[in-house]
């Protein structure tokens, strides 16, 4: 037996950690459709999105460049968890019976406890560095919000958060981690904003929507010239700062000479997919590797599968500007499944951009399947995953029992983007045979899409 045959736990040195980002937009058959302006429906340029971010990362969302080269004072905070372990599942593995090698990426070992941190530092350096005095976002399950929190501290800057309703009272813990980090945090629909005042007067029991939290956040950063807005996922710069994952991951499976079959991850706004995958594609785009790419997405909102590849604002109340997505209508709000980060209506233009090509495959999962993959998962690894990538984990686990019937010895790898300890309600519904799975019906996806604003060809 080698080394490669035993390894459980794959690691990098410090000095073995990429020193850039991968931005795949140059490496593919054809560039992204434009993101539009609302009014005019042109193009927009930079200084249509100066209010919101600062010029580096408005560069960096419409950069050619295939690397973007990771500022010294983003790899100083990176050490702190970077670089994650790569673990080879020996023990899920024998659970099941596979002949199949399971390989997950292992992202919770971060301040946050996601992958979330990877973007939000980069995100707090460059405003910090522009002057910016205040951050506002949204966040869902309270990932984002934690991870932006920790960042802002990093560089000494405020930050305050609107946090999805549903959430906000199902997850106190997450509100009590972002407060001992130093910011503020606010439900959302709030009556601190007109967008959230709107939702509120026509609906007071609102749940509450990503949608909506960042037209909130949205709106308090356009009002005020000292405060700049941050998004979690969707966008192309927060993409390219998660491909740290794959580049990661690529010279971890070197080390044990192993290449993926199979990549499978979680898709919320498409982040730490794309991070892990990206630079995989590449490999593949240049033909050194042939992995098959899966996304996986709830059932309950089914942006891939289900949705419809139109321009659509990344926001409830249309504040944002359009871009071209698989989307399930900006109106659309979600049911409250356990797995809050996964729950919004669109999906990265970037991936879905990718998945138009036919370069990656999409499923849908219902919440119970994947939480016995999670359960599994934390019985065989001892690890008990975040409800998101649990959907992940569903898709593994199906793999892996595929090979199990055909003998195929595939490699399989995932990423484990974060992990649950503070969603241990949702594990204690599933555990107590507390908890339903919903599937959107095609009448429900009709509904939703009629409210898509029309964009000549
Ligand atoms: C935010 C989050 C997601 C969803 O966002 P993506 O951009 O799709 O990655 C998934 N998993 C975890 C743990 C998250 O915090």
């Amino acid at each position: 037996m080698t080394d490669a045959d035993n390894a459980t736990k794959i690691l990098l040195s410090e000095s073995e950690m990429p020193r850039r980002w991968y931005n795949i937009v140059p490496d593919l058959p054809s560039p992204p459709p434009p993101v539009l302006h609302p009014g005019t429906l042109q193009p927009i340029g930079p200084d249509d999105l100066a209010p919101l971010f600062p010029m580096a990362l408005i560069e960096q969302e419409m950069t050619a460049e295939r690397y973007v080269d990771i500022p010294e004072e983003v790899l100083d905070v990176y050490r702190l968890w970077r670089p994650s372990p790569l673990f080879r599942a020996r023990r899920l593995e024998k659970a099941l019976g596979t002949p199949a090698k399971i390989y997950y990426k292992y992202e919770g070992v971060s301040p946050a406890g996601s992958h979330k941190p990877n973007t939000a530092v980069p995100q707090a350096f460059y405003n910090a560095a522009a002057g910016v005095r205040r951050l506002t976002t949204e966040t869902g399950a309270g990932q984002w919000g934690t991870a932006l929190a920790f960042a802002a501290a990093q560089f000494g800057l405020e930050c305050e958060i609107w946090q999805v309703r549903a959430s906000y009272d199902q997850k106190p813990y997450r509100k009590i981690m972002i407060e001992t980090f130093g910011a503020t945090v606010h439900p959302s629909p709030s009556e601190l904003t007109e967008a959230g005042r709107a939702i509120l007067a026509t609906d007071p029991g609102s749940p509450g929507s990503l949608g909506i939290a960042i037209s909130e956040a949205v709106e308090v950063a356009a009002h005020h010239p000292d405060t700049h807005y941050a998004l979690g996922s969707v966008l192309n710069h927060v993409l390219l700062h998660q491909t740290i994952i794959g580049e990661e991951a690529l010279l971890q499976l070197a080390k044990v000479g192993a290449a993926p079959d199979v990549i499978v991850g979680c898709t919320g706004g498409g982040s730490n997919f794309a991070g892990l995958a990206f630079p995989f594609l590449r490999e593949k785009l240049a033909g050194r590797m042939s992995p098959t790419i899966r996304a996986v997405e709830p059932a309950s909102c089914p942006s891939l599968t289900k949705g419809t590849y139109a321009y659509d604002f990344g926001d409830t109340a249309g504040m944002t500007p359009l871009m071209k997505m698989h989307t399930l209508g900006h109106d659309f709000i979600p049911h409250p499944i356990h797995a809050g980060g996964l729950r919004y209506h669109g999906m990265s233009p970037l991936l879905s951009h990718v998945y138009e090509l036919g370069l990656i495959e999409a499923v849908a999962k219902t919440q119970r399947e994947c939480f016995e993959a999670g359960v599994r998962f934390a019985r065989s690894e001892g690890i008990i995953p975040a409800p998101e990538p649990t959907h992940a984990l569903a898709a593994c686990v199906e793999e892996a029992l595929r090979c199990k019937e055909t003998g195929e010895e595939k490699v399989i790898l995932t990423a484990l983007c974060g992990h649950g300890h503070l969603d241990l309600p949702a594990y204690g519904r599933f555990l107590a045979n507390d908890m339903e799975d919903h599937e959107l019906s095609e009448q429900a996806v009709k509904a939703a899409l009629a409210g898509l604003p029309s964009v000549p060809a």
